[in-house]
This record gives C-alpha cells, structure tokens and sequence, in this order.
C-alpha cells in the first residue's frame, strides 16, 4: 500500500555535462523502475538542466535543502519558492552531513520542515545516530529526539506528505550498511512514534526510508523489511545502472 520510493541524493557532486548525462540515461530507463517511485537530488544549481533532461519522464526532483524565509536579504541561499519555480518536488532537510558539518539543529530542521510543507514542497525528514550514540544503547532516544524535534507543530494533514528517511550516520559513506534487523527495528520505532502521534492510519501511509551505503547487492534484503519502504542513496545514486539496480530490487 506504501509505493517504495528510491531517492538519489547526489550530494556536491557532478557537473553540468555529468548531471546532465546521469538525469538522461535514468530518465531512459524509468520504465525498468515500475511499481516504485523515482527521485533524483542534484545540487541546487543543476536543478533546472535535470529538470530538463527528465523531461516527461517517470522521475521526480528534489533538492537537498532550502532556507526557510520567503525572501529577502540571505545571502547564498534558496527559498521554497525558488525551489517549487524550477518545478522541484521534494526537498532533503536534516542530512546528517548538515547536521554534524554544518551544523544543523532540530529547531532548524523544523523550521525548513514547516516551510517546506506551507509550500507544498514533499519534505524527507532524516534522522540518524551516530556510532558511539548507537554504542552508548541511545539510537532509540537520539532517533526520538530528533523525530520531536525536527517534525514538531507538523499536522496529521502535512505529515501524510512527508517522508522519513532513517540514515544511521556511521553508515553513511562508509560502506556499512546497518543489518536488516538493525534497520528494521528503528523503522517500527518510527512508526509506533508516528501512531501515538498521528493514529495507526495516518501511520501506515508514512514513507519511511533507509539510508547508508544501499548498493545493488544489499538492497532487496534491506527493502523486503515490513517497515522499510524505499532507499535514500548516495554514492550508488552517481551511476544510473546501480540506481536503477536498487530500484528493481524494490
Ligand atoms: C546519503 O548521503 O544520504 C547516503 C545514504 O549516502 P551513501 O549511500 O553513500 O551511504
């Protein structure tokens, strides 16, 4: 009942004839995705030619941040506004790499959440450990944490349009990816937390994504848990036939 979404999230990386070609040879090959929804994540300045490349084909945009104002005097950065203009569909908000580099709080995440939704732009809300939080036996307190934090004052009507995306941080890049038992614990701790919150209804709607070094030979094990519901995927997101790959295995 929950369509799997598998979102590239390319990071500060390609460049104008790079985007151009992954956007075009994934946007070719949608069709081999069917069943799952597709999204592709380029850097800001990128969005316009992806948007392009896809052209009509089954592959959404998003971004991988936004500044919460409407506009004025914020140098360097982009609206929601500017982001639904270039036909953006969904925005990445509290990666880890925001977080821990650039230091990103939950009451940040939260405000960028909040005018994500106001703008109808599709929020994928991340929330991850670190290793010696999971070590420490604190994942389920941090993960709580930062679901209060980063998804308060959301309504049942708002939080229907958003995605969670789990992303245990010492898997992130790393080339470890969590167990399936691991993954799938928290994302059922994710989802008893949108219940008490929401309802059971509302809960079971939610995308709740896994992230963290997904690559075509760990994806199916990964996917067939109950409450993992798509992938959020870096560096395998860079070559369109791993991507795809990941998706098939959906
Ligand atoms: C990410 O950055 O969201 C991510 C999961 O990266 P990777 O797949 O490279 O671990």
């Amino acid at each position: 009942m929950r369509t799997p979404l598998i979102a590239g999230n390319w990071k500060m990386n390609t460049d104008t004839s790079g985007a151009r070609q992954l956007a075009s040879a994934i946007a070719s090959r949608a069709g081999e995705a069917e069943g799952t929804e597709l999204l592709v994540c380029p850097p800001t300045v990128y969005l316009s030619l992806v948007r392009d490349a896809i052209g009509d084909a089954a592959v959404g945009l998003g971004a991988q941040n936004v500044y919460p104002e409407a506009n004025g005097a914020f140098t360097g950065e982009t609206s929601t506004s500017m982001l639904c203009d270039l036909g953006v569909q969904y925005v990445i908000l509290g990666h880890s790499e925001r977080r821990h580099i650039l230091g990103e709080t939950d009451q940040d995440v939260n405000k960028k959440t909040l005018a994500a939704l106001k703008a109808e732009l599709r929020p994928i809300v991340c929330v991850g450990e670190l290793l010696e939080e999971r070590e420490a036996g604190k994942t389920s307190e941090v993960i709580r944490r930062q679901f209060e934090g980063s998804l308060a004052n959301v309504s049942a009507e708002q939080i229907i349009s958003t995605v969670i995306a789990y992303e245990p941080v010492w898997a992130i890049g790393t080339g470890k990816v969590a167990t399936t038992e691991q993954a799938e614990e928290v994302h059922a701790d994710l989802r008893n937390q949108l219940t008490s919150r929401y309802n059971a209804e509302i809960a079971s709607k939610i995308r709740i994504l896994y992230g963290g070094s997904v690559k075509p030979d760990n994806a199916e094990q990964l996917l067939s848990q109950p409450n993992v519901d798509g992938a959020l995927i870096g560096g395998a997101s860079l070559k369109a036939d791993d991507f795809l790959a990941i998706a098939a295995a959906g």
